[in-house]
């Protein structure tokens, strides 16, 4: 939004650009909101071990305010780290339910995005997009830590995208 600034002196204009901004309410719940991102410790397979990669000091996620938690009811992320078998999927689907909205969902690794090297077995599902809505997906089997770390940058982006525009986009 522009400041109609034509009544005020040169010195006034110039403290109000430093020191004036306008926002919406929505925009600034949505930066905290994606700089205060919780996931759930939630692993299913072999892309597990990558995801537990971010929490060590070389990747660092908690610089980004992202803390893993040991809760369905404290969390707001699900990373989708492995093979979703369709034994689990109702389980999976129960942690899902029991996370408080605004919820985020990630598929991380080939398995989670389409079922990866096991697409031909009768016990896989093809695609964990098929039990919950997805916000993010990464590709990769495994991803490595920084893929999954650039994949919480772009939820991050994705949270702050949809406040401005108001559209919630996932894929179901
Ligand atoms: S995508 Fe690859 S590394 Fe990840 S769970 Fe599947 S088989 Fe394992």
């Amino acid at each position: 939004m522009d400041l109609n600034l034509e009544n005020v002196s040169p010195q006034e204009k110039a403290e109000m650009e430093r020191n004036v901004f306008l926002t919406t309410l929505e925009q600034v719940k949505a930066w905290a909101r994606s700089n205060s991102l919780w996931p759930m410790t939630f692993g299913l397979a072999c892309c597990a071990i990558e995801m537990m990669g971010v929490g060590s000091s070389h990747y660092d996620l908690d610089r980004f305010g992202s803390f893993f938690r040991t809760s369905p009811r404290h969390s707001d992320v699900m990373i989708v780290s492995g093979t979703v078998t369709k034994k689990m999927a109702p389980v999976l689907r129960r942690l899902y339910d029991q996370m408080p909205e605004p919820k985020y969902v990630i598929a991380m690794g080939s398995c989670a995005t389409a079922g990866g090297p096991y697409i031909k077995s009768y016990a896989v599902v093809k695609g964990v997009d098929q039990i919950v809505p997805v916000d993010v997906y990464i590709p990769g089997c495994p991803p490595n830590p920084a893929a999954l770390i650039y994949g919480i940058n772009k939820l991050q982006e994705k949270i702050r995208y949809e406040a401005k525009t108001g559209k919630r986009v996932t894929s179901q």
